[in-house]
């Protein structure tokens, strides 16, 4: 088989040169753009279980799934029901409203890592106030980050790592000033020597270490189990708290995300995506303790005119009640380990250098011959190339990715044996003219 003629993209073309009119880049955010891969953005017209079509008609298996939120599927007939229900009642009070507790109860009870919450519009809320959350609850300013996570576009944390092994972060963002970027320590993943230099050289400053529960934002970039407890001990040990940013991972590697997942206690947890269910949720949690620092308990100002938002909160609702009966992970994850192995079985017979990284439901296609990726200097940017061929023979063979090679992907419960099957076909293809050309 060689390559497959493009998709027609005449309606999408015509949306974006509209949208380029309107929007920078013709988009509200970054990536959807389609600047790491071949041609225009597709504009998306509808979703069901796991298919998306775009405007031109094109139908696709969806592995990109709203970036994370979606892991039941396109317009889950229970998420639709539950929010046009709601809806009958109103839209938003910006007064509490019975949700809110049905949202929280389904969470708290059901999660160890929280006692109080508090619920936000977008996961860079969630990270931005669990920061100063945890300022002001240490009164201490620095935070730790690692390089090759990303915590969104919140000032503090679009910081790169400076030259040198510990050194003040870099912004990596124009308009973020140097002196917020110097608050933000930046070191690779993976390195406890760097870590332990940070505490002994900002001894007493550090307020926080954020990390992505299992990094999944530059690549899947999975770190040991004895790593992450080493950075529980050092944190308890200096005094400062353990932030997990589990926007993507939390209720994805299981209900309680990557905390359990590696049987470790963080301080301050956040989650998005999937607990707003395709609607704009984020949240951050502590315990109760902590969580007493925020306003107008305590000192710490936070708030949101559509926090909480009703119609939100039942999307929430209606997703956590099916990912709390039994058996979901388990079904799902099985499925996709499934699908990973025997893409990783097909390529590691043809010797391409390509591996499939995995947990639970994410994956990540690496064009790299590593067994393991743990830090963002181990993935080559050359690659990337590679990937750009795939993500197009892809799209020409009905399968959606996100729109570059640093993205992981998602199976959601919609997939089904038959997609898994036509997905897989294609991807041997897709790899076939990769490695051929
Ligand atoms: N943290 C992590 C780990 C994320 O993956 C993201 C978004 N991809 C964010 C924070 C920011 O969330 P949002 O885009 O909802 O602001």
């Amino acid at each position: 088989t060689g390559s497959k003629p493009d998709i027609s993209r005449v309606k999408s073309a015509e949306l974006y040169e509209k949208s380029k009119t309107y929007f920078p880049g013709g988009v509200n955010s970054p990536v959807r753009a389609f600047k790491s891969v071949y041609g225009t953005p597709l504009f998306i017209e509808k979703g069901d279980g796991c298919y998306i079509w775009d405007a031109d008609g094109n139908q696709f298996i969806d592995f990109c799934g709203s970036w994370g939120p979606l892991i039941l599927g396109h317009n889950n007939t229970k998420i639709r029901e539950k929010v046009t229900e709601v809806m009958q009642n109103g839209m938003s009070f910006g007064a509490p409203t019975a949700l809110e507790n049905e949202l929280a109860e389904l969470i708290i009870k059901n999660n160890r890592f929280v006692e109080k919450i508090r619920f936000t519009s977008s996961g860079t809320e969630a990270v931005m106030s669990a920061i100063r959350l945890a300022r002001g609850f240490t009164g201490r300013d620095k935070i730790l980050k690692f390089e090759g996570c990303y915590h969104g576009h919140t000032d503090a944390l679009l910081v790169k790592a400076g030259s040198g092994l510990v050194t003040f972060g870099e912004t990596s963002s124009a308009g973020v000033p140097k002196s917020f970027a110097e608050e933000t320590i930046v070191i690779p993943l993976n390195d406890k020597v760097a870590i332990e230099q940070a505490f002994a050289q900002f001894k007493d400053q550090i307020a926080a270490v954020i990390i992505e529960g299992i990094p999944a934002n530059n690549g899947l970039i999975i770190q040991d189990e004895d790593y992450i407890h080493f950075l529980r001990k050092i944190c308890t040990e200096n005094n400062s708290l353990l932030i997990f940013d589990e926007v993507i991972t939390g209720f994805r590697v299981g209900f309680e995300g990557a905390a359990a997942h590696y049987g470790v206690k963080p301080d301050i947890v956040t989650y998005g995506k999937i607990i707003g269910g395709g609607l704009p949720v984020g949240m951050y949690g502590a315990s109760a303790e902590i969580m007493s620092n925020i306003s107008p308990d305590g000192g710490v100002y936070q708030a949101g005119t559509l926090s909480g938002n009703p119609v939100a909160m039942a999307a929430g609702i209606a997703t956590l009640t099916e990912l709390n009966k039994s058996g979901f992970y388990k079904d799902l994850n099985n499925k996709t380990q499934d699908f990973v192995a025997s893409i990783q079985r097909f390529a590691t017979a043809r010797n391409y250098k390509f591996k499939v990284f995995t947990v639970g439901s994410i994956f990540w296609f690496a064009f790299t011959d590593k067994d393991k990726i743990q830090s963002a200097d181990d993935i080559d940017a050359g690659s990337m190339e590679k990937f750009k061929i795939m993500h197009r023979e892809l799209l020409n063979r009905g399968i959606y990715l996100g729109p570059s090679g640093y993205e992981v992907g998602f199976v959601s419960a919609a997939h089904t044996k038959v997609e898994l099957e036509k997905a897989k076909r294609a991807i041997f293809e897709a790899l076939d003219l990769v490695f051929r050309s």
